[in-house]
């Protein structure tokens, strides 16, 4: 997306621009400690957190997940995942799991 010096970002454009990109730090959800409150998804500025069936590797795959990492999800849940192509890793959804349930670590790229 196209910005001219000191213009303006149309309102809801997020979704055009991949922001997973920027990242350094990465959410990793530990799904056994989760309480599916939904607050990560409630709070997470981009939206990129949603609630998927962990077998659902077409939806992981689209969300940036490699096959080791769909491999290593707990079979036959729902679990709420981060879509890693827009994830930006502020810590938000860290900071305001209850559960503490989410953790950032370094992303290895
Ligand atoms: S680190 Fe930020 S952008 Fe990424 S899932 Fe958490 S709240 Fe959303
Ligand atoms: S905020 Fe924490 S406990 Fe609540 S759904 Fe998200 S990961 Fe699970």
């Amino acid at each position: 997306m196209a910005t001219k010096v000191g213009g303006l970002v149309e309102a809801c454009s997020t979704r055009m621009t991949k922001t997973g990109a920027w990242r350094t730090f990465v959410p990793v959800f530990d799904h056994g400690h989760c309480i599916v409150c939904s607050l990560c998804e409630i709070y997470c500025p981009e939206g990129c957190i949603h609630q998927v069936d962990s077998g659902d590797e077409e939806t992981l795959k689209k969300y940036g997940y490699s096959p080791k990492q769909i491999e290593a999800l707990p079979r036959f849940r729902r679990i709420f995942v981060p879509d890693l192509n827009y994830c930006k890793g502020c810590s938000v959804c860290a900071n305001e799991c209850p559960h503490m349930a989410i953790t950032m670590v370094l992303e290895d790229k």
